[in-house]
């Protein structure tokens, strides 16, 4: 109710002063407390704050207005302030409360005032309800404990600068870290905190250069690493604090960031650690031991990258292998097999450029990757001819040769394939002779299956009874006789006899020479059974395969068979080539000394044509040397002085060995061997290898033509 003041007492007066409507309708509650308490006055405001008409409340006591518990401890809050005047204001600290008309209370705040005038013993009580201002008192009471709170519980140190330069606050991690004495930060004195951290910094001049940077931009922020001298790294921030949009000083936080550093420097050096090693290892799986060159993994790469050019044209791939690798291997050892190895690959990168690739796809295989050669053929050829440029090797002169396969990538290959064809080329330029090169012509491929063919046809052949033998005739110079004949194996197809060199190698490939060589062994026996037992100087040879003495049961079968057939092992030559002896195997030599043992003889077929040496063979287990046919076809007029010829002949003669040449044509040849002190003849000239039925005719023919070149034995004989 908005009504016209109405007073009684002696203030009337004072309402009508001209302050009269501002005190009636101004904000603050108004209550005139006149002698005894009693309240003489109330505004507006004062009536809708305690919720009372104001008629009711003039000349009551201002007690009314508080709640019964402090009717008696204050008493008289208007005789405390008429007593002491200096007592301005209630509430504040105490928690006084206000007692409105319905019962409720709300906290307030009292300022007293004397009734202005003279003759006035009134007072002016303005009252405040502060109920919103406690409650976000509080919430700020709240909030500066939830600050202070943080700031001591993170682990950065904190420190606040006014803009004039003086420490506004710090929290205690700040103090430690920098071990920063209480009294020193106590003084408040940024400079002399500023040169005690100083002595602590490996760099204190670029620190105080950044913190005079800051002060002068206050707005500014900045991040950046402090190092200590005892080790540890602080990471500080920086930034301006801002009261309002004012900045009022400067924040400084530091954080102790050794450890996170420390960790950080270790996961970067096992970081390096592992890269480097990658690396390493990267090279390592890439690179060929022996040679360095790039490995199979490598040049796989390299080709499947080479084929994704647009452009083909310029790509080549030559695959190649050492010819008689092995035979290195055995006799100079796996040492000089290396060094061997190492040579020709260096050789080989020598004939290509930088931009090729050779490398080795293992044992005795290379590859070369052309990308940046117009003439492949050429560099195939040079490359042939490199390898077999002499090297010593442990004091011996070798020629290493190599069979290379040659193909471009022109034709839309894929690497696989590409490498197949290359294979498939390398292996035709060894069929015709190794030391060499041929381009892949997709005819191969059909000599490939023919190949398969042959090898299916085969394993038939021992089933199907295919397998038969011929003889050839040896003839011995001191009785000018037949002493002797050579068992050859024929395969015996519907479409024609099949000659050894077609299905030999097939054969120790796949193995079946085993049964084709047995199947010699029994048919020869049996054949010639009854032509040996007419005279026991009569000899028959079988050739045997390396791949046959592999098998440890070899000796046995061969005398068993002997004993099935009724053959005396004295009459039975096994013919061997060197590289049998090559094998490392024990027990192949061991099969031979136990065959001879029981009196069977060994011959040394080809003699000449390996890497085998004269000085090795009084080392060998064998009775007998066939000087190989590449040896007599030199002899032309019988006239020539063949100084190699005639070492091999007077060596074996120290050694006790019997001699035999092989592929004897021509009666020339036949006269310079005799010459030579030979002490058999084995070749066309005498007789060709015939079917045992044409044997005797063939033998008949073959005595005839020695006794013709020797009269003086024909003469004897006679
Ligand atoms: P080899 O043991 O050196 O046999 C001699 C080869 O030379 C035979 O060829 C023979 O027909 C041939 N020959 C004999 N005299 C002359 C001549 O005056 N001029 C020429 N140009 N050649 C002559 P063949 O029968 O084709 O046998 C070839 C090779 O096959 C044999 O060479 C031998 O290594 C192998 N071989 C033959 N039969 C067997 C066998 O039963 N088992 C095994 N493992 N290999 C056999
Ligand atoms: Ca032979
Ligand atoms: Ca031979």
């Amino acid at each position: 109710m908005t009504a016209q003041p109405r007073t009684t007492g002696p203030h009337a007066d004072l309402l009508r002063a001209p302050f009269a409507d501002l005190a009636e309708h101004g904000p603050d509650a108004l209550v005139v407390i006149g002698e005894q308490g009693t309240i003489a006055y109330l505004n507006a405001a004062a009536e809708a704050l305690f919720g009372y008409r104001r008629h009711w409340l003039l000349g009551r006591h201002y007690r009314t207005l508080l709640p019964g518990r402090f009717q008696g401890c204050n008493e008289d809050l208007r005789d405390v302030f008429a007593t002491d005047p200096g007592v301005r204001q209630a509430g504040t600290d105490l928690d006084l409360f206000g007692l409105r008309r319905d019962g409720t209370e709300f906290p307030m705040e009292i300022n007293f005032s004397p009734l202005p005038g003279p003759g006035h013993s009134g007072i002016v009580a303005s009252i405040r309800d502060v109920t919103e201002r406690k409650r976000s008192d509080a919430a700020l009471r709240e909030a500066l404990s939830m600050v202070s709170a943080t700031l001591e519980s993170t682990a950065d140190g904190i420190l606040v600068v006014t803009s004039g330069g003086r420490i506004a606050g710090s929290n205690e991690r700040f103090a430690t870290m920098w071990g920063i004495p209480a009294d020193l930060l106590a003084s408040h004195d940024d400079g002399k905190v500023m040169d005690f951290v100083l002595d602590q910094l490996t760099d204190a001049e670029s620190f105080v250069a950044k913190v005079r940077e800051l002060y002068a931009d206050p707005a500014a922020e900045s991040l950046d690493s402090l190092h200590f001298r005892d080790g540890r790294t602080f990471e500080r921030y920086s930034r301006p604090q801002r009261v309002a949009n004012a900045i009022v000083g400067r924040v400084w936080s530091f954080r102790d960031i050794s450890a996170r550093k420390e960790a950080q420097d270790q996961a970067k050096t096992a970081l390096e650690d592992v890269a480097r090693q990658t690396e390493e290892l990267k090279l390592l799986a890439f690179r060929d031991h022996l040679t360095g060159l790039p490995n199979r993994a490598l040049f796989r790469e390299r080709l499947e990258k080479a084929l994704t050019a647009p452009e083909r044209d310029g790509i080549h791939v030559l695959l190649l292998d050492l010819d008689n690798f092995k035979e290195v291997n055995d006799v100079l050892g796996h040492q000089a097999g290396d060094e061997m190895l190492t040579e020709v690959g260096s050789r080989l990168r020598r004939c290509v450029g930088p931009a090729d690739t050779v490398a080795r796809l293992g044992g005795d295989e290379f590859v070369i990757l052309l990308t940046s050669t117009a003439d492949p053929d050429a560099v195939a050829a040079r490359a042939v001819a490199a390898a077999n440029l002499p090297m010593t090797l442990h004091g011996h002169e070798l020629h290493p040769s190599i069979s290379l396969g040659l193909i471009s990538a022109d034709t839309g290959l894929q690497a696989p394939d590409l490498l197949r064809r290359a294979d498939i080329a390398m292996y035709v330029a060894k069929a015709a002779g190794k030391n060499r090169y041929q381009r892949f012509h997709p005819d191969m491929m059909t000599a490939l299956l023919a190949r398969n063919e042959l090898e299916t046809g085969l394993r038939r052949a021992i089933d199907r009874e295919e397998i038969t033998v011929h003889f050839q005739p040896v003839v011995s110079a001191v009785s000018a006789r037949v002493t002797q004949v050579e068992a050859l194996v024929r395969w015996d197809r519907p479409e024609g006899l099949v000659p050894p060199s077609d299905f030999i190698p097939a054969a120790e490939s796949t193995g079946l020479i085993n049964a084709i060589g047995q199947e010699v062994l029994t048919q020869t026996c049996a054949r010639l059974r009854p032509w040996l037992e007419r005279d026991q100087e009569r000899r028959a040879a079988v050739n045997v395969s390396a791949v046959q003495l592999r098998e440890p049961g070899y000796a046995r079968t061969v005398l068993e068979t002997l004993a099935a057939t009724g053959v005396r092992a004295d009459q039975l030559i096994l013919e061997v080539t060197e590289s049998v002896f090559l094998d490392p195997a024990p027990h192949i030599t061991a099969q031979l000394t136990l065959l001879r043992g029981h009196g069977i003889r060994v011959a040394l077929d080809d003699f000449g044509t390996g890497y085998s040496s004269l000085g090795r063979l009084q080392d060998l287990p064998v009775d007998i040397l066939k000087i190989d046919r590449s040896f007599v076809s030199v002899i032309i007029t019988g006239n020539e002085s063949l100084p190699i010829l005639s070492s091999m002949t007077a060596m074996a003669h120290h050694l006790g060995l019997r001699i035999t040449a092989e592929g004897v044509e021509t009666p020339a040849q036949a006269l310079h061997l005799l010459g030579l002190g030979c002490d058999s003849l084995q070749g066309y000239y005498f007789s060709r290898p015939v079917p045992a039925e044409d044997l005797p005719t063939a033998e008949t023919d073959a005595a005839q033509r020695i006794r013709e070149l020797n009269p003086a034995i024909a003469k004897s004989q006679s």
